[in-house]
């Protein structure tokens, strides 16, 4: 069916439809054992069965090629459902997007619809030991050897790394010229020789990021995005596109699921007749509305091509403020049974692990700071922050393994 022919009202009722034929609604008491991963592929799987994968991409790409208030329609009805975690956001938020904004035609045609059938998840490795918030200081290098890139170097904070097929990776092809104008991003399959992942436990005592060491790895050199030395340009297309979809993450705070959690605790410790309880829960959900309502319309801005960049960076930033605000109201209101819970208690670990993993969101697709430097320059219009243009020499010891 051409793209013209959709109905909106069938769409929505196919939708409607498929959902509750693949998955369980919300408030349903579920005892699924298979890993998040797992799950995230076999519903992405049924999603691009059904064609409901990739809704506004390219239908030569194996996406529906519609316009972007059908994704709303869908996501719309998708809130009433329990849905799997966002293990392949990665690949879906932000490298398939970035390929295809930067991606030559076989690119697209090789990694786009793999994909949208859940096939292959991606990772981002990016940030380094010594290049975070400096991110074109990466010193990963890949020196050209023939049809082939060889990468040497370290990567730290990868998330996901250890369940991905591939990945997009910054490396510098060219330490002579300034730091912004010698990088390259590459599409790296994680299974080649020479990678080795390491999971890095966390204070919460999963293991969401990984170290990853590069040891002569090969890569092919059509696997560059873009052009040689031009991947800086690739990798600010890919941070704005990381920082929408980290705020689009449940609308920031756990979306509404979360929200009626924390209601159901103040209820439960007879605190919802505090006008203090009130007006902080009233303050959460407004905040949680109209950063969804922000994201749904940078989301669109964003697909008509009109969108400036910078304001993914506003959403992140009032993403991170609003998870951890609240964890600490969620805190508050648990007192004593955030630290120490009854066993029998099946929310009991819930507030203590959200105030331990809130931290991250201030840190991980930039860091608050970082983020207010990008609003400052991209969207108020100020004047550039100073620094050097000049990239450290790789140190002998840069590659702590395992340390
Ligand atoms: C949950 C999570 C997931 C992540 N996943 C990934 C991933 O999949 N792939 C990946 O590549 N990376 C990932 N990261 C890494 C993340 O992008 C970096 O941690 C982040 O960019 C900060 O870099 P850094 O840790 O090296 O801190 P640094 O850059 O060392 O910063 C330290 C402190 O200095 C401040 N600072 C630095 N420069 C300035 C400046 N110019 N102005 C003001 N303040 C400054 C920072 O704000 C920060 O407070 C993840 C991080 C987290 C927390």
């Amino acid at each position: 069916m051409a793209p013209g022919d959709v109905e909106e009202d069938q769409f929505r009722a196919d939708a409607l439809a498929f959902l509750e034929a693949t998955l369980p609604k919300k408030g349903v008491r579920t005892d699924s054992t298979s890993n998040g991963v797992t799950r995230a592929r076999a519903y992405q799987a049924c999603l691009a069965e059904a064609g409901f994968a990739g809704i506004t991409w390219p239908i030569q790409y194996g996406g529906r090629g519609l316009p972007g208030f059908f994704q709303r329609i869908f996501d719309t009805a998708a809130r009433g459902f329990q849905l799997p975690p966002r293990s392949l956001e990665i690949g879906l938020g932000m490298c398939g997007p970035t390929i295809l904004a930067h991606g030559s035609e076989e690119q697209k045609h090789a990694f786009i619809p793999p994909l949208l059938r859940g096939e292959h998840v991606w990772c981002e490795l990016f940030s380094e030991p010594g290049a975070g918030s400096d991110l074109a200081g990466v010193q990963t290098r890949a020196v050209r050897d023939g049809d082939t890139w060889v990468l040497d170097g370290q990567k730290v904070w990868t998330s996901g790394a250890q369940h991905s097929d591939f990945a997009a990776c910054l490396a510098r092809t060219d330490p002579d010229r300034p730091k912004r104008q010698g990088i390259t991003m590459l599409i790296v399959d994680m299974r080649t020789a020479g990678i080795s992942v390491r999971p890095l436990r966390q204070m919460t005592g999963d293991a969401h990021f990984n170290e990853v060491f590069l040891d002569g790895v090969r890569v092919p050199v059509e696997n560059a995005v873009g052009d040689t030395n031009g991947g800086w340009r690739v990798a600010r297309t890919m941070l704005a596109f990381e920082r929408q979809a980290l705020s689009g993450m449940g609308s920031g705070g756990g979306g509404k699921g979360g929200f009626n959690a924390l209601v159901a605790l103040a209820q439960a410790r007879h605190l919802t007749a505090h006008p203090g309880v009130r007006q902080q829960l009233a303050d959460l959900r407004i905040r949680q509305m109209v950063l969804r309502y922000l994201a749904e319309f940078e989301a669109a801005k964003r697909r008509s091509g009109t969108s400036m960049g910078g304001e993914a960076s506003l959403l992140k930033l009032a993403m991170a403020r609003l998870v951890q605000d609240t964890a600490d109201v969620a805190v508050g209101l648990a007192g004593m049974g955030a630290a120490a819970w009854d066993s029998s208690d099946i929310q009991g670990g819930r507030w203590c692990a959200q105030l331990l993993s809130a931290q991250s969101a201030s840190i991980g697709g930039g860091t608050n700071e970082i983020v207010r430097n990008v609003i400052a320059e991209q969207v108020l219009g100020l004047p550039r922050e100073e620094e050097g243009d000049i990239i450290a020499p790789v140190a002998s010891d840069a590659r702590r393994h395992g340390s």
